[in-house]
Protein backbone atom coordinates (compact mmCIF):
# COMPACT_ATOMS: atom_id res chain seq x y z
CA UNK A 1 0.00 0.00 0.00
CA UNK A 2 1.02 3.55 -0.90
CA UNK A 3 2.52 5.70 2.06
CA UNK A 4 1.18 8.87 -0.28
CA UNK A 5 -1.74 10.62 -1.00
CA UNK A 6 -1.34 11.04 -4.66
CA UNK A 7 -3.84 12.89 -6.21
CA UNK A 8 -5.52 11.14 -9.23
CA UNK A 9 -6.40 7.47 -8.72
CA UNK A 10 -7.99 6.67 -12.24
CA UNK A 11 -7.73 7.28 -16.19
CA UNK A 12 -10.66 8.30 -17.48
CA UNK A 13 -12.03 8.23 -21.03
CA UNK A 14 -12.37 12.40 -21.44
CA UNK A 15 -15.37 10.87 -24.66
CA UNK A 16 -17.00 8.59 -22.96
CA UNK A 17 -16.21 9.10 -19.04
CA UNK A 18 -15.59 5.19 -18.64
CA UNK A 19 -13.18 4.39 -16.16
CA UNK A 20 -9.85 3.13 -18.50
CA UNK A 21 -7.30 1.91 -15.60
CA UNK A 22 -6.51 2.81 -12.22
CA UNK A 23 -2.92 4.90 -11.46
CA UNK A 24 -0.37 2.86 -9.93
CA UNK A 25 -0.02 3.16 -6.02
CA UNK A 26 3.83 4.37 -5.46
CA UNK A 27 5.17 4.14 -2.22
CA UNK A 28 8.46 5.96 -1.17
CA UNK A 29 9.96 3.07 -1.10
CA UNK A 30 9.21 2.40 -4.88
CA UNK A 31 9.98 5.77 -5.88
CA UNK A 32 13.32 5.03 -4.05
CA UNK A 33 14.01 1.82 -5.66
CA UNK A 34 13.18 3.38 -9.21
CA UNK A 35 15.41 6.36 -8.49
CA UNK A 36 18.10 3.74 -7.71
CA UNK A 37 17.70 2.14 -11.07
CA UNK A 38 18.36 4.83 -12.78
CA UNK A 39 21.51 5.48 -11.04
CA UNK A 40 22.69 1.94 -11.72
CA UNK A 41 21.80 2.62 -15.11
CA UNK A 42 23.34 6.08 -15.51
CA UNK A 43 27.41 4.88 -16.30
CA UNK A 44 25.85 2.08 -18.76
CA UNK A 45 24.33 4.76 -20.28
CA UNK A 46 27.62 7.06 -20.33
CA UNK A 47 29.76 4.56 -21.54
CA UNK A 48 28.10 3.77 -24.74
CA UNK A 49 28.97 5.58 -27.63
CA UNK A 50 26.76 8.15 -28.79
CA UNK A 51 25.91 5.61 -32.02
CA UNK A 52 24.90 3.28 -30.08
CA UNK A 53 22.65 5.19 -27.98
CA UNK A 54 21.15 6.39 -31.45
CA UNK A 55 21.14 3.01 -32.51
CA UNK A 56 18.30 2.84 -29.47
CA UNK A 57 16.46 5.86 -30.31
CA UNK A 58 16.20 4.62 -33.83
CA UNK A 59 14.20 1.31 -31.93
CA UNK A 60 11.69 4.13 -30.83
CA UNK A 61 10.72 5.28 -34.54
CA UNK A 62 11.04 1.63 -35.66
CA UNK A 63 8.49 0.90 -32.90
CA UNK A 64 6.07 3.67 -33.35
CA UNK A 65 6.29 3.19 -37.67
CA UNK A 66 5.10 -0.41 -36.89
CA UNK A 67 2.76 0.24 -34.21
CA UNK A 68 1.12 3.89 -34.94
CA UNK A 69 -2.53 2.43 -34.65
CA UNK A 70 -1.86 1.05 -31.53
CA UNK A 71 -0.49 4.63 -30.45
CA UNK A 72 -3.03 6.68 -31.41
CA UNK A 73 -5.95 4.48 -30.00
CA UNK A 74 -4.28 4.96 -26.54
CA UNK A 75 -3.75 8.79 -27.14
CA UNK A 76 -7.31 9.27 -27.89
CA UNK A 77 -8.90 7.14 -25.55
CA UNK A 78 -6.94 9.09 -22.58
CA UNK A 79 -7.14 12.40 -24.15
CA UNK A 80 -10.10 12.34 -26.59
CA UNK A 81 -8.23 14.19 -29.04
CA UNK A 82 -9.51 14.34 -32.81
CA UNK A 83 -7.61 11.42 -35.22
CA UNK A 84 -5.66 14.49 -37.12
CA UNK A 85 -4.36 16.26 -34.48
CA UNK A 86 -3.32 12.93 -32.59
CA UNK A 87 -1.59 12.04 -35.67
CA UNK A 88 0.14 14.79 -36.45
CA UNK A 89 1.51 16.22 -33.12
CA UNK A 90 2.21 13.08 -31.67
CA UNK A 91 3.02 10.41 -34.01
CA UNK A 92 4.30 12.26 -36.74
CA UNK A 93 6.15 15.20 -34.79
CA UNK A 94 8.19 12.25 -32.81
CA UNK A 95 8.89 10.34 -36.06
CA UNK A 96 11.08 13.97 -37.32
CA UNK A 97 12.36 14.94 -33.89
CA UNK A 98 13.98 11.13 -33.64
CA UNK A 99 14.87 11.91 -37.62
CA UNK A 100 16.67 14.86 -37.12
CA UNK A 101 18.51 13.93 -33.99
CA UNK A 102 20.34 11.19 -35.56
CA UNK A 103 21.29 13.80 -37.71
CA UNK A 104 22.01 16.48 -34.79
CA UNK A 105 23.04 15.01 -31.98
CA UNK A 106 26.93 13.71 -33.09
CA UNK A 107 27.84 17.18 -33.77
CA UNK A 108 26.52 19.06 -30.54
CA UNK A 109 27.70 16.28 -28.58
CA UNK A 110 31.25 16.30 -30.07
CA UNK A 111 34.13 17.44 -27.97
CA UNK A 112 34.59 21.08 -28.78
CA UNK A 113 38.18 22.83 -29.98
CA UNK A 114 37.65 26.23 -28.54
CA UNK A 115 39.60 29.49 -28.98
CA UNK A 116 41.81 30.88 -26.47
CA UNK A 117 42.70 34.45 -25.35
CA UNK A 118 46.52 35.67 -26.69
CA UNK A 119 47.50 35.86 -22.73
CA UNK A 120 47.21 32.05 -22.82
CA UNK A 121 49.32 31.35 -25.70
CA UNK A 122 50.40 27.62 -25.38
CA UNK A 123 47.63 26.19 -23.61
CA UNK A 124 44.74 24.34 -25.48
CA UNK A 125 41.30 24.74 -24.75
CA UNK A 126 38.74 22.24 -25.24
CA UNK A 127 34.45 21.86 -23.98
CA UNK A 128 33.29 18.25 -23.29
CA UNK A 129 29.63 17.51 -23.21
CA UNK A 130 29.28 15.15 -20.64
CA UNK A 131 25.75 13.79 -18.96
CA UNK A 132 24.29 15.49 -16.22
CA UNK A 133 23.80 11.89 -14.51
CA UNK A 134 19.63 11.00 -13.72
CA UNK A 135 17.30 13.21 -15.37
CA UNK A 136 13.31 13.72 -14.52
CA UNK A 137 10.84 14.86 -16.73
CA UNK A 138 7.27 15.70 -15.27
CA UNK A 139 4.87 16.03 -18.11
CA UNK A 140 1.36 17.40 -18.76
CA UNK A 141 -1.61 16.50 -20.37
CA UNK A 142 -2.10 17.78 -23.61
CA UNK A 143 0.70 15.92 -25.48
CA UNK A 144 1.12 12.92 -23.83
CA UNK A 145 2.89 10.84 -25.86
CA UNK A 146 5.12 13.68 -27.49
CA UNK A 147 5.89 15.17 -24.65
CA UNK A 148 7.96 12.09 -22.67
CA UNK A 149 9.22 10.74 -25.91
CA UNK A 150 11.05 14.23 -26.67
CA UNK A 151 12.66 15.56 -23.54
CA UNK A 152 13.78 11.75 -22.44
CA UNK A 153 15.14 10.91 -25.48
CA UNK A 154 17.19 13.70 -25.66
CA UNK A 155 18.34 13.24 -22.06
CA UNK A 156 19.06 9.90 -22.67
CA UNK A 157 21.54 11.31 -25.96
CA UNK A 158 23.20 13.34 -23.72
CA UNK A 159 24.00 9.75 -21.64
CA UNK A 160 21.47 10.65 -19.18
CA UNK A 161 19.32 7.75 -17.24
CA UNK A 162 15.39 9.71 -17.33
CA UNK A 163 12.41 9.21 -14.96
CA UNK A 164 9.92 10.31 -16.34
CA UNK A 165 6.62 11.39 -14.30
CA UNK A 166 3.53 11.95 -16.62
CA UNK A 167 0.38 13.42 -16.21
CA UNK A 168 -2.38 11.57 -13.70
CA UNK A 169 -5.06 12.93 -16.24
CA UNK A 170 -3.41 10.80 -19.34
CA UNK A 171 -0.16 8.91 -17.78
CA UNK A 172 -0.78 6.11 -21.13
CA UNK A 173 0.22 3.32 -18.68
CA UNK A 174 -0.35 0.42 -21.53
CA UNK A 175 1.61 2.52 -24.65
CA UNK A 176 4.95 2.62 -22.10
CA UNK A 177 4.46 -1.09 -21.51
CA UNK A 178 4.06 -2.08 -24.87
CA UNK A 179 6.66 0.51 -26.33
CA UNK A 180 9.28 -0.43 -23.86
CA UNK A 181 8.78 -4.32 -23.88
CA UNK A 182 8.22 -4.32 -27.79
CA UNK A 183 10.63 -1.87 -29.37
CA UNK A 184 13.83 -3.16 -27.66
CA UNK A 185 14.95 0.08 -26.30
CA UNK A 186 17.86 -0.77 -23.04
CA UNK A 187 15.72 -1.83 -20.26
CA UNK A 188 15.31 1.07 -17.86
CA UNK A 189 17.02 3.71 -19.53
CA UNK A 190 13.78 5.66 -19.30
CA UNK A 191 11.43 4.48 -16.66
CA UNK A 192 7.73 5.84 -16.88
CA UNK A 193 6.60 6.72 -12.91
CA UNK A 194 2.54 6.64 -14.00
CA UNK A 195 1.70 8.60 -10.66
CA UNK A 196 0.08 11.61 -9.29
CA UNK A 197 1.44 14.72 -8.27
CA UNK A 198 2.98 13.83 -4.75
CA UNK A 199 4.37 10.86 -6.59
CA UNK A 200 6.22 13.52 -9.00
CA UNK A 201 7.32 15.83 -5.95
CA UNK A 202 8.78 13.03 -3.83
CA UNK A 203 10.83 12.11 -6.72
CA UNK A 204 12.18 15.75 -6.78
CA UNK A 205 13.09 15.32 -3.31
CA UNK A 206 15.27 11.96 -4.19
CA UNK A 207 17.46 14.21 -6.49
CA UNK A 208 17.60 13.90 -10.03
CA UNK A 209 20.69 15.63 -11.54
CA UNK A 210 18.02 17.82 -13.76
CA UNK A 211 14.51 18.47 -13.46
CA UNK A 212 12.69 19.17 -16.98
CA UNK A 213 9.38 20.25 -16.03
CA UNK A 214 6.34 20.91 -18.80
CA UNK A 215 3.10 22.46 -17.53
CA UNK A 216 1.37 25.34 -15.59
CA UNK A 217 3.32 28.61 -14.29
CA UNK A 218 1.26 27.67 -10.88
CA UNK A 219 2.93 24.08 -10.46
CA UNK A 220 5.99 25.40 -12.33
CA UNK A 221 6.54 27.86 -9.28
CA UNK A 222 6.12 24.93 -6.57
CA UNK A 223 8.56 22.79 -8.85
CA UNK A 224 11.07 25.12 -8.56
CA UNK A 225 10.38 26.20 -5.05
CA UNK A 226 11.36 22.18 -4.63
CA UNK A 227 14.12 22.71 -6.97
CA UNK A 228 15.76 25.50 -5.22
CA UNK A 229 15.88 24.13 -1.90
CA UNK A 230 18.57 21.56 -3.14
CA UNK A 231 20.03 23.48 -5.99
CA UNK A 232 18.76 21.05 -8.19
CA UNK A 233 18.75 23.08 -12.13
CA UNK A 234 15.27 23.19 -13.92
CA UNK A 235 13.82 23.81 -17.06
CA UNK A 236 10.11 25.49 -17.13
CA UNK A 237 8.03 25.06 -19.93
CA UNK A 238 5.23 26.86 -18.94
CA UNK A 239 1.97 28.22 -19.91
CA UNK A 240 1.10 30.77 -22.63
CA UNK A 241 -1.09 33.23 -24.04
CA UNK A 242 -0.35 33.95 -27.25
CA UNK A 243 -1.05 37.03 -29.58
CA UNK A 244 -1.64 36.81 -33.34
CA UNK A 245 -1.53 40.48 -35.03
CA UNK A 246 -3.20 40.31 -38.59
CA UNK A 247 -2.58 43.44 -40.83
CA UNK A 248 -5.12 44.77 -43.59
CA UNK A 249 -2.70 43.58 -46.70
CA UNK A 250 -2.85 39.93 -45.99
CA UNK A 251 -4.91 37.02 -48.04
CA UNK A 252 -7.82 36.91 -46.09
CA UNK A 253 -8.91 33.49 -46.95
CA UNK A 254 -5.33 31.82 -46.25
CA UNK A 255 -5.02 33.97 -43.13
CA UNK A 256 -8.37 32.86 -41.85
CA UNK A 257 -7.74 29.29 -42.27
CA UNK A 258 -4.55 29.87 -40.64
CA UNK A 259 -5.90 31.97 -37.36
CA UNK A 260 -8.32 29.22 -37.35
CA UNK A 261 -6.30 26.17 -37.25
CA UNK A 262 -3.61 28.56 -34.81
CA UNK A 263 -6.49 28.80 -32.35
CA UNK A 264 -8.73 25.53 -32.43
CA UNK A 265 -6.02 22.72 -33.35
CA UNK A 266 -6.11 20.25 -30.34
CA UNK A 267 -9.09 22.19 -29.06
CA UNK A 268 -7.19 25.13 -28.17
CA UNK A 269 -5.46 22.47 -25.49
CA UNK A 270 -1.75 24.25 -26.53
CA UNK A 271 0.44 26.33 -24.90
CA UNK A 272 1.17 28.50 -28.16
CA UNK A 273 -2.36 28.44 -29.12
CA UNK A 274 -4.07 31.80 -30.50
CA UNK A 275 -5.83 32.91 -27.68
CA UNK A 276 -5.86 36.68 -28.47
CA UNK A 277 -6.57 37.89 -31.80
CA UNK A 278 -5.47 41.72 -33.65
CA UNK A 279 -7.29 42.51 -36.52
CA UNK A 280 -6.67 45.84 -38.26
CA UNK A 281 -9.80 47.84 -38.68
CA UNK A 282 -10.04 48.44 -42.21
CA UNK A 283 -10.67 44.53 -42.74
CA UNK A 284 -11.81 43.95 -39.63
CA UNK A 285 -15.07 42.99 -40.59
CA UNK A 286 -14.17 41.18 -43.47
CA UNK A 287 -11.71 39.22 -41.71
CA UNK A 288 -14.15 38.45 -38.45
CA UNK A 289 -16.75 37.60 -40.73
CA UNK A 290 -14.97 35.21 -42.68
CA UNK A 291 -13.15 33.27 -39.77
CA UNK A 292 -16.76 33.08 -37.71
CA UNK A 293 -18.80 31.46 -40.98
CA UNK A 294 -15.76 29.35 -41.40
CA UNK A 295 -15.43 28.07 -37.70
CA UNK A 296 -19.18 27.42 -37.78
CA UNK A 297 -18.33 24.85 -40.22
CA UNK A 298 -15.79 23.00 -37.95
CA UNK A 299 -16.73 19.85 -37.23
CA UNK A 300 -16.76 19.00 -33.56
CA UNK A 301 -17.22 16.28 -31.20
CA UNK A 302 -20.23 17.50 -30.16
CA UNK A 303 -23.52 17.29 -29.82
CA UNK A 304 -24.40 13.54 -31.27
CA UNK A 305 -21.11 12.24 -31.77
CA UNK A 306 -19.59 12.36 -28.21
CA UNK A 307 -19.69 8.41 -27.85
CA UNK A 308 -16.53 8.32 -30.58
CA UNK A 309 -14.03 11.00 -31.92
CA UNK A 310 -14.38 10.90 -35.60
CA UNK A 311 -11.54 10.44 -38.15
CA UNK A 312 -12.88 13.27 -39.88
CA UNK A 313 -14.07 15.22 -36.71
CA UNK A 314 -11.77 18.73 -36.80
CA UNK A 315 -12.27 19.44 -32.81
CA UNK A 316 -11.45 16.66 -30.18
CA UNK A 317 -12.77 16.75 -26.93
CA UNK A 318 -11.57 18.47 -23.50
CA UNK A 319 -8.70 16.25 -21.62
CA UNK A 320 -9.34 17.25 -18.06
CA UNK A 321 -12.51 17.69 -16.42
CA UNK A 322 -10.76 20.57 -14.21
CA UNK A 323 -10.04 22.36 -17.63
CA UNK A 324 -13.82 21.97 -18.59
CA UNK A 325 -14.75 23.96 -15.83
CA UNK A 326 -12.23 26.51 -16.30
CA UNK A 327 -12.72 27.29 -20.12
CA UNK A 328 -16.62 27.08 -18.86
CA UNK A 329 -15.32 29.77 -15.98
CA UNK A 330 -13.76 32.06 -18.82
CA UNK A 331 -16.50 32.00 -21.31
CA UNK A 332 -19.07 32.80 -18.63
CA UNK A 333 -16.76 35.60 -17.11
CA UNK A 334 -17.14 37.13 -20.64
CA UNK A 335 -20.57 36.91 -21.58
CA UNK A 336 -20.76 38.76 -18.18
CA UNK A 337 -18.70 41.88 -19.10
CA UNK A 338 -19.88 42.46 -21.97
CA UNK A 339 -18.37 40.33 -24.83
CA UNK A 340 -20.04 39.73 -28.11
CA UNK A 341 -20.30 35.98 -28.58
CA UNK A 342 -19.88 35.88 -32.32
CA UNK A 343 -19.99 31.67 -32.07
CA UNK A 344 -19.93 28.88 -29.74
CA UNK A 345 -20.37 29.03 -26.09
CA UNK A 346 -21.27 26.24 -23.93
CA UNK A 347 -23.83 24.25 -25.51
CA UNK A 348 -24.11 21.30 -22.61
CA UNK A 349 -22.33 22.30 -19.27
CA UNK A 350 -19.85 19.74 -17.79
CA UNK A 351 -19.63 18.26 -20.95
CA UNK A 352 -16.12 17.60 -22.30
CA UNK A 353 -17.24 18.11 -26.09
CA UNK A 354 -17.04 21.54 -26.47
CA UNK A 355 -17.75 24.15 -29.82
CA UNK A 356 -15.25 26.78 -30.83
CA UNK A 357 -16.05 29.91 -29.28
CA UNK A 358 -15.08 33.59 -30.99
CA UNK A 359 -15.62 36.93 -28.87
CA UNK A 360 -14.98 40.30 -29.83
CA UNK A 361 -15.83 43.35 -27.86
CA UNK A 362 -13.53 42.22 -25.69
CA UNK A 363 -11.80 44.03 -22.85
CA UNK A 364 -8.52 43.98 -21.02
CA UNK A 365 -10.59 43.16 -17.44
CA UNK A 366 -11.63 39.52 -18.78
CA UNK A 367 -10.17 36.12 -18.20
CA UNK A 368 -10.04 35.68 -22.17
CA UNK A 369 -7.65 38.78 -22.70
CA UNK A 370 -5.73 37.96 -19.63
CA UNK A 371 -5.62 34.32 -18.02
CA UNK A 372 -4.04 31.16 -20.16
CA UNK A 373 -7.86 29.39 -21.30
CA UNK A 374 -6.07 26.37 -22.89
CA UNK A 375 -9.34 25.40 -24.94
CA UNK A 376 -11.24 26.54 -28.23
CA UNK A 377 -11.76 30.10 -27.70
CA UNK A 378 -10.22 32.77 -29.30
CA UNK A 379 -10.88 37.16 -28.11
CA UNK A 380 -10.56 39.22 -31.40
CA UNK A 381 -9.42 43.11 -30.77
CA UNK A 382 -9.52 45.80 -32.65
CA UNK A 383 -6.20 48.20 -33.91
CA UNK A 384 -5.65 50.67 -35.92
CA UNK A 385 -1.85 51.06 -35.67
CA UNK A 386 1.39 49.29 -35.81
CA UNK A 387 2.31 50.86 -32.29
CA UNK A 388 -1.29 49.79 -30.94
CA UNK A 389 -1.13 46.65 -32.16
CA UNK A 390 2.42 45.99 -30.69
CA UNK A 391 1.40 47.67 -27.62
CA UNK A 392 -1.91 45.08 -27.16
CA UNK A 393 0.02 42.19 -27.82
CA UNK A 394 2.51 42.69 -25.09
CA UNK A 395 0.27 43.71 -22.89
CA UNK A 396 0.30 39.76 -21.07
CA UNK A 397 2.01 38.69 -18.42
CA UNK A 398 2.96 35.22 -20.61
CA UNK A 399 5.75 35.38 -23.44
CA UNK A 400 5.54 31.68 -25.43
CA UNK A 401 4.26 32.48 -28.84
CA UNK A 402 3.21 34.84 -31.08
CA UNK A 403 2.30 35.60 -34.77
CA UNK A 404 2.41 38.44 -37.47
CA UNK A 405 0.39 38.51 -40.86
CA UNK A 406 1.04 41.03 -43.40
CA UNK A 407 2.09 41.04 -47.11
CA UNK A 408 5.02 43.36 -46.35
CA UNK A 409 7.76 40.82 -44.40
CA UNK A 410 9.85 44.35 -43.23
CA UNK A 411 6.91 44.89 -41.26
CA UNK A 412 6.03 41.23 -40.40
CA UNK A 413 10.07 41.45 -39.12
CA UNK A 414 9.81 44.51 -37.49
CA UNK A 415 6.61 43.64 -35.60
CA UNK A 416 8.37 40.40 -34.68
CA UNK A 417 10.82 41.27 -33.07
CA UNK A 418 9.43 43.88 -31.05
CA UNK A 419 7.07 41.21 -29.66
CA UNK A 420 8.42 39.88 -26.25
CA UNK A 421 7.53 36.11 -26.88
CA UNK A 422 10.70 33.41 -27.34
CA UNK A 423 8.72 32.02 -30.12
CA UNK A 424 7.36 33.87 -33.46
CA UNK A 425 6.10 32.91 -36.77
CA UNK A 426 5.21 35.85 -39.81
CA UNK A 427 2.01 34.66 -41.76
CA UNK A 428 1.54 31.39 -40.14
CA UNK A 429 1.78 30.29 -36.11
CA UNK A 430 3.27 27.94 -34.01
CA UNK A 431 4.94 25.78 -36.41
CA UNK A 432 8.12 26.71 -34.98
CA UNK A 433 7.08 23.88 -32.76
CA UNK A 434 7.52 21.24 -35.81
CA UNK A 435 11.12 22.53 -36.38
CA UNK A 436 13.25 20.48 -33.93
CA UNK A 437 16.38 22.40 -35.15
CA UNK A 438 14.53 25.77 -33.18
CA UNK A 439 14.93 25.70 -29.76
CA UNK A 440 11.87 25.98 -27.74
CA UNK A 441 10.99 27.97 -24.91
CA UNK A 442 9.14 31.12 -23.30
CA UNK A 443 10.01 33.87 -21.41
CA UNK A 444 8.24 36.27 -18.17
CA UNK A 445 5.72 33.92 -17.13
CA UNK A 446 6.01 31.53 -19.68
CA UNK A 447 9.32 29.69 -18.40
CA UNK A 448 12.86 29.47 -18.03
CA UNK A 449 15.36 27.64 -20.38
CA UNK A 450 15.21 26.30 -23.90
CA UNK A 451 14.30 22.70 -25.23
CA UNK A 452 14.77 21.28 -28.57
CA UNK A 453 17.37 22.88 -31.07
CA UNK A 454 20.87 22.64 -30.37
CA UNK A 455 20.27 23.77 -26.62
CA UNK A 456 17.77 20.89 -26.32
CA UNK A 457 20.79 18.18 -25.51
CA UNK A 458 22.76 21.08 -24.12
CA UNK A 459 20.43 21.26 -21.08
CA UNK A 460 20.70 17.94 -20.53
CA UNK A 461 24.62 17.76 -20.57
CA UNK A 462 27.52 19.00 -18.07
CA UNK A 463 29.65 21.48 -20.22
CA UNK A 464 32.96 20.43 -18.90
CA UNK A 465 35.90 23.10 -19.46
CA UNK A 466 38.79 21.98 -20.15
CA UNK A 467 42.66 23.86 -20.61
CA UNK A 468 44.96 21.15 -21.66
CA UNK A 469 48.96 21.99 -20.98
CA UNK A 470 51.85 20.54 -21.39
CA UNK A 471 54.22 19.92 -18.38
CA UNK A 472 57.13 22.71 -18.18
CA UNK A 473 59.24 24.18 -16.10
CA UNK A 474 57.49 27.71 -16.39
CA UNK A 475 56.33 29.12 -13.25
CA UNK A 476 53.15 31.37 -14.29
CA UNK A 477 53.12 34.86 -13.88
CA UNK A 478 50.22 34.86 -11.83
CA UNK A 479 51.25 31.88 -9.44
CA UNK A 480 52.85 32.85 -6.42
CA UNK A 481 55.44 34.16 -5.23
CA UNK A 482 53.99 37.66 -6.14
CA UNK A 483 56.88 40.24 -6.54
CA UNK A 484 57.49 43.54 -7.65
CA UNK A 485 58.56 42.83 -10.86
CA UNK A 486 55.65 40.13 -11.59
CA UNK A 487 53.31 42.98 -10.82
CA UNK A 488 54.76 45.68 -13.45
CA UNK A 489 54.74 43.09 -16.61
CA UNK A 490 51.18 42.76 -15.62
CA UNK A 491 50.59 46.17 -15.52
CA UNK A 492 52.69 46.40 -18.71
CA UNK A 493 50.59 43.41 -20.34
CA UNK A 494 47.82 44.84 -20.06
CA UNK A 495 48.19 48.71 -21.13
CA UNK A 496 50.22 47.96 -23.90
CA UNK A 497 47.43 45.17 -24.86
CA UNK A 498 44.27 46.87 -24.05
CA UNK A 499 45.09 50.40 -24.41
CA UNK A 500 44.41 52.30 -28.07
CA UNK A 501 46.43 52.05 -30.17
CA UNK A 502 47.66 48.52 -29.23
CA UNK A 503 51.20 48.94 -28.51
CA UNK A 504 52.81 45.40 -29.83
CA UNK A 505 56.44 45.65 -28.94
CA UNK A 506 55.77 46.77 -25.20
CA UNK A 507 53.70 43.83 -25.39
CA UNK A 508 56.46 41.36 -26.71
CA UNK A 509 59.19 42.60 -24.77
CA UNK A 510 56.55 41.90 -21.46
CA UNK A 511 55.64 38.69 -22.74
CA UNK A 512 59.36 37.52 -22.94
CA UNK A 513 60.25 38.75 -19.39
CA UNK A 514 56.77 37.15 -17.90
CA UNK A 515 58.41 33.96 -19.48
CA UNK A 516 61.95 33.99 -18.61
CA UNK A 517 61.02 34.93 -14.76
CA UNK A 518 58.79 32.21 -14.61
CA UNK A 519 61.29 29.87 -16.09
CA UNK A 520 64.09 31.34 -13.30
CA UNK A 521 61.57 31.68 -10.44
CA UNK A 522 61.13 29.81 -7.60
CA UNK A 523 59.51 29.81 -4.36
P1 LIG B 1 0.12 20.97 -14.39
O1 LIG B 1 1.09 22.01 -14.01
O2 LIG B 1 -1.14 20.87 -13.61
O3 LIG B 1 0.78 19.50 -14.34
C1 LIG B 1 1.93 19.18 -15.07
C2 LIG B 1 2.62 17.99 -14.41
O4 LIG B 1 3.10 18.39 -13.14
C3 LIG B 1 1.74 16.77 -14.17
O5 LIG B 1 2.48 15.61 -14.48
C4 LIG B 1 1.46 16.83 -12.68
O6 LIG B 1 1.21 15.57 -12.09
C5 LIG B 1 2.77 17.38 -12.17
N1 LIG B 1 2.67 18.05 -10.87
C6 LIG B 1 1.67 18.82 -10.38
N2 LIG B 1 1.98 19.27 -9.15
C7 LIG B 1 3.21 18.80 -8.86
C8 LIG B 1 4.08 18.95 -7.75
N3 LIG B 1 3.74 19.69 -6.69
N4 LIG B 1 5.28 18.32 -7.79
C9 LIG B 1 5.65 17.58 -8.87
N5 LIG B 1 4.86 17.40 -9.95
C10 LIG B 1 3.66 18.02 -9.96
O7 LIG B 1 -0.19 21.23 -15.93
P2 LIG B 1 -1.26 20.51 -16.86
O8 LIG B 1 -2.62 21.01 -16.51
O9 LIG B 1 -1.00 19.05 -16.87
O10 LIG B 1 -0.83 21.07 -18.30
C11 LIG B 1 -1.32 22.24 -18.88
C12 LIG B 1 -0.29 23.35 -18.78
O11 LIG B 1 0.92 22.97 -19.43
C13 LIG B 1 -0.75 24.61 -19.51
O12 LIG B 1 -0.47 25.73 -18.72
C14 LIG B 1 0.09 24.62 -20.76
O13 LIG B 1 0.27 25.88 -21.34
C15 LIG B 1 1.36 24.03 -20.27
N6 LIG B 1 2.18 23.51 -21.37
C16 LIG B 1 3.34 24.15 -21.68
C17 LIG B 1 4.10 23.72 -22.76
C18 LIG B 1 5.39 24.39 -23.14
O14 LIG B 1 6.16 23.78 -23.87
N7 LIG B 1 5.66 25.61 -22.70
C19 LIG B 1 3.68 22.61 -23.49
C20 LIG B 1 2.50 21.99 -23.13
C21 LIG B 1 1.75 22.44 -22.07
Amino acid sequence: MSDLNTSATIVKSPITGQILYELEDYGIEDLKSIMNTARQMQPIIRAMSLDERIKEVDKILRYVLAHKEFILENIIAETGKSRTDAYASEVFEICDVIDVYKKMAPKVLADAKMKIPIFLMGKKARQWKEPLGTVMVITPWNFPFYQVIVPSILAFLAGNAVVVKPSEWTPLKPLWEHLFKESGFLKDAIQVVCGGKTAGAELIKLRPNKVHFTGSVRTGKKIMALCAEQLTPVDLELGGKDPSIVFDDVNIDRTVNGVMWGAFTNAGQNCTGIERLYVQDTIYDKFVGELVAKTKLLKTSHPGRNTQVADDCDIGAITADFQVALIEDHIEDAIQKGANLLCGGIKEKGSHHMIPTIFDNCTQDMKVATEETFGPTLAIFKFKTEEEAIQMANNSPYGLGGSVWTSDLKRGERVARALVVGNVCINNHMINEANPYLPFGGIKDSGIGRFKGEEGLLTFCNLKSVIIEKQSDLIELQWYPFTKEKGEILEGLTTSYFGKPRKWIPFLKNALKSDSIGKKQKL
